[in-house]
């Protein structure tokens, strides 16, 4: 592998930052947590990204998890320009978004109904103002460490002790928003339990991602989602899985059936996108009309279910639902776990790797990494001198030691190969 070049990504990115805040759209990529200057992406095939230096990666961002089949499918884009000749947006309703809607159903069956919206943070917003209208209650409880996007109600810290209530994470959110949020530690049911014996009757729901995904993979432990789920029963609340990140990723039928619990309600986005604009959020019936016009609780977009957006996630779904998929997708995550694990044993390099399925995630600690406490007491400098290197040898993984990694059917056994042969030479660096 040649040095990277990046004379032309920085030039880029100074250019960005006259005309935008940060020079980014959205804050990770500016690389600032790494100290280094962003990658300006010039085109993507199957598992590999170009860069505008002429730089090649085996890529594991996959645009933040969304293209689980890889960068520019040719039936993913064939698919979006065959739309697009007929029309890119009406503002009416399409065939497509039923059959979209119809496919989602068929693969989650929690969900009866489902409404499409443009991104995971609008499907949490609205499941959220769901839940609330559903129960009549205003409280919410959420997990340390568990990103649901940027509305103001989840943008919330945890403050010290087992159930806190919340302090803005961001300037902007209203103390009297974060006051209706409470947050305690992920994986930690007794402190679920108590903020329930606490706050029971005025909580409207429980936000979870059942793998959490932000804070690094962390896997629920045995038993949690079922408290989860058996709690917000007894105190007639209730349980919103956003699977924004694992829904189609971990399984056809998302975390929810690999373990086997129902949540009330569902939110979606990334995958079922195939790489454009879109969320979901859907769930019971019973729930789900209360949304307009089948019922009072106000939700809409002028480009909800847009007709590329649903071309794009109907063929990723399509994709996905042919045999075997997940269990390719197992495989080489599984290899890619045992390569990396070998390389740190010979290496004596500390690393614990939580994985499920595609989503896959090298701690530098010698300990399990089950809550966002311990995802931060792990090495933080060392990630970012690892995260250089394996630029340096051809592989882009996410900036963040709290991202995962991401497989896509299009990664081969020979990118799997040259990944753990580049994590070697990264952690020898
Ligand atoms: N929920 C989870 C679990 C996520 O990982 C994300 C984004 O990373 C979101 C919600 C927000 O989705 P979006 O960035 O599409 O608004």
């Amino acid at each position: 592998m040649r040095k990277r070049e990046d004379a032309r990504s920085t030039k880029a990115f100074a250019e960005a930052k006259l005309v935008i805040p940060g020079g980014v759209n959205s804050p990770v990529r500016a690389f600032k947590s790494v100290g280094l200057t962003p990658l300006f992406m010039e085109r993507g095939v199957g598992s590999r990204v170009f860069d505008i230096d002429g730089n090649e990666f085996i890529d594991y961002i996959g645009s933040w998890g969304p293209l689980i089949v890889g960068h520019s499918h040719p039936e993913v884009v064939e698919a979006i320009k065959k739309t697009a000749e007929s029309g890119t947006s009406f503002g009416a309703p399409t065939e497509l978004e039923t059959e979209m809607a119809r496919l989602v159903i068929e693969r989650i069956p929690s969900i009866e109904l489902v409404r499409m919206v443009n991104s995971g943070t609008e499907a949490t917003m609205s499941a959220l103002r769901l839940a609330r209208g559903y129960t009549k209650r205003s409280k919410i409880l959420k997990f340390e460490g568990c990103y649901h996007g940027h509305a103001d109600a989840l943008l919330i810290k945890a403050g010290s002790g087992v159930a806190t209530l919340g302090l803005p994470d961001s300037p902007g959110v209203p103390e009297s928003v974060a006051a209706n949020t409470i947050t305690v530690p992920y994986n930690d049911i007794d402190s679920v339990r108590l903020a329930f014996e606490r706050f029971g009757e005025e909580i409207a729901a429980v936000i979870v991602e059942p793998i959490a995904g932000n804070m690094g993979v962390v896997p629920p432990q045995p038993g949690f989602l079922q408290g989860l789920r058996n709690l917000t029963l007894q105190y007639g609340s209730l349980l919103i899985f956003d699977e924004v990140m694992t829904g189609f990723r971990v399984g056809l039928n998302s975390a929810q059936g690999l373990y086997g619990i129902t949540p009330d309600l569902t939110c979606l986005g990334k995958v079922i996108g195939g790489g454009l604009p879109v969320g979901a959020y859907g769930g019971k019936r019973e729930i789900m009309e209360l949304i307009a016009p089948s019922g009072p609780i106000y939700q809409a977009g002028t480009l909800s279910g847009n007709p590329l957006a649903m071309a794009a996630g109907y063929v990723t779904l399509s994709l996905l639902g042919k045999p075997g998929v997940y269990e390719e997708l197992e495989r080489k995550s599984a290899r890619l776990e045992e390569g990396f694990l070998a390389n740190a044993r010979e290496l004596g390099v500390a690393s614990t790797i939580n994985r499920v399925g595609s989503m896959i995630c090298p701690f530098f600690t010698d300990k399990q990494v089950t809550d966002y406490e311990t995802a931060k007491t792990t090495d933080l400098e060392l990630f970012n001198r690892y995260f250089a290197a394996l630029l340096d040898n051809g592989v882009s993984i996410a900036p963040s030691q709290f991202e995962g990694m991401f497989v896509s059917t299009a990664h081969t056994d020979e990118d799997i190969a040259a990944t753990i042969a580049a994590h070697y030479k990264a952690l020898k660096q």
